[in-house]
């Protein structure tokens, strides 16, 4: 029987594993590194005494394709939120405090009330945000919006930041526009943030492993790929650092590693070069069950923080202009934010960890997004995954989820077994197969 060899385990290639290995195709993962997940996963903190996640993960319900995951290994149980679309903020520069709480609705009546707009916003603010549906594909974030509004610095340069992992400056616009539709223009049943109970691994990753073993797939770790040998229309072996695995003429390759690697192991590619960091601070302290699930701060360090039983979660997204200061400093800089925003009485740093990812995910600018390749290649049995490729969205588990689909959709097209799945680029990137 034909094999599929998928190559990375994170969420983009468990992804395509669980698609396929679902549907009865022989599976075969190899991971270079110990654990599955990539980006996106758990690890025990000695210093801290507790599991961690490698940074904060929030999804919303608009992420259908991450929810379909989830709910296919068995995790989507694992995964809570607030009962309805719920936001607190708190603005450092005049000690603001308010609820973003769009109702359930497609119809975004919230913005017609005063009293649940953003304090200082008005309508006609909101009414602007249709210029950005015009932008040009070079144009830039800060180009398209009023970057002096209150709704700009209270609303829009937050969820910016946080969904491209890139400063306004220089992020796409149009890729930001795609963003809103999905989420907000969906209405607020798809803004229900979602977060793991326990962590990443425990929803995202250990169902999947699971899930995998139930359907046969084999997954080997510490099995780094080091060249793929091809001949003009096919990949003919993968070479690994422990040995060759030649491929068999019905034989399939997803090649879902990161986009540096990919762009070594396949040179005539083209991949994004730019990326930026994300920080990540976890503090071990007593938390309150009644205090917000997460906090949005506007005019601090922090941007983002998470309450999880006994630990409070800073996130700072592209943050290269803070990743090289030094741990320590940071922790307390970071600190002094989440006591102001928790209102906090003891205020003595507790013990501590920041986790910094340089290269987080790449740079969701217009001429970075330019560089996103299909998932087909030229070599008819070699197919990209990743949420590097050209999914549409930014960096995110919901990309590299559509990715790791799209992915297996072509694969399934090669094996003559066709899979329907969400999208356009399934049929443009079938196309490029055919
Ligand atoms: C700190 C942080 C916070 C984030 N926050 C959010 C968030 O809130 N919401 C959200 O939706 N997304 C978030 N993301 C983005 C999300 O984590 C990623 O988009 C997603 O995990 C990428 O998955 P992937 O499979 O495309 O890539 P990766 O996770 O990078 O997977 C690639 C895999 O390939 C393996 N590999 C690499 N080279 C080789 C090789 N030569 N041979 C074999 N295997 C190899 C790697 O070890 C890795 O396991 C965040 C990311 C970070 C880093």
């Amino acid at each position: 029987m034909p094999r599929v060899h998928i190559v990375g385990a994170g969420m983009a290639g468990l992804s395509a594993a669980v698609r396929l290995a679902g549907q009865g195709h022989e599976v075969v993962v190899y991971e270079a590194g110990r654990h599955a997940g990539g980006r996106c996963r758990s690890y025990f903190d000695g210093e801290l005494g507790c599991r961690l996640d490698n940074g904060n993960h929030l999804l919303l319900t608009a992420n259908r394709a991450a929810l379909d995951y989830l709910e296919r290994i068995g995790g989507l149980e694992t995964m809570v939120g607030p009962p309805a679309s719920r936001f607190d903020f708190v603005d450092f520069a005049d000690g603001a405090r308010w609820v973003l709480a769009p109702g359930e609705g497609r119809i975004p009546w919230w913005i017609l009330d005063r009293a649940r707009r953003v304090p200082g916003t008005a309508l006609s603010d909101y009414l602007r945000l249709a210029t950005l549906a015009r932008s040009r594909e070079n144009a830039t974030v800060a180009q398209r919006l009023d970057t002096k509004s209150v709704l700009y610095r209270r609303l829009l340069e937050p969820f910016a930041v946080a969904a491209l992992n890139t400063e306004s400056g220089t992020a796409s616009a149009a890729l930001l526009w795609d963003l809103l539709v999905e989420s907000f223009g969906a209405g607020g049943k798809a803004l229900r943030p979602l977060v793991p109970r326990h962590g990443l691994s425990e929803s995202l990753v250990d169902p999947a492993l699971a899930y995998l073993a139930r359907h046969g797939a084999t997954i080997r770790f510490g099995a780094r790929l080091r060249e793929i040998a091809l001949e003009e229309e096919r990949a003919i072996a993968l070479d690994f650092d422990d040995g060759v695995v030649a491929l068999d003429p019905g034989d399939a390759v997803i090649v879902a590693v990161t986009a540096p690697v990919a762009a070594r192991l396949l040179p005539e590619i083209t991949a994004p070069t730019e990326f930026r960091a994300i920080v990540n601070a976890h503090y071990r302290v007593a938390t309150d069950p009644a205090s917000p699930p997460f906090i949005g701060i506007i005019g601090g360090t922090a941007e983002w923080i998470f309450r999880k039983p006994g630990i409070l979660s800073v996130t700072v997204s592209a943050a290269d202009p803070i990743v090289d200061q030094p741990a320590e400093s940071l922790a307390l800089r970071l600190w002094q934010d989440v006591a102001c925003a928790y209102r906090l009485t003891d205020t003595t740093l507790p013990p501590w960890r920041i986790v910094k990812e340089k290269r987080a995910t790449f740079a969701a600018t217009p001429a970075q997004e330019r560089l996103r390749p299909p998932a087909a290649t030229r070599w008819r049995n070699l197919v990209l995954a990743g949420d590097w490729t050209r999914t549409g969205l930014p960096a995110t588990i919901e990309g590299a989820v559509r990715s790791g689909e799209t992915a297996a959709a072509i694969v399934q097209r090669i094996c003559g077994n066709l899979l329907t799945v969400n999208g356009a680029e399934v049929t443009q990137s079938s196309r490029l197969v055919a």
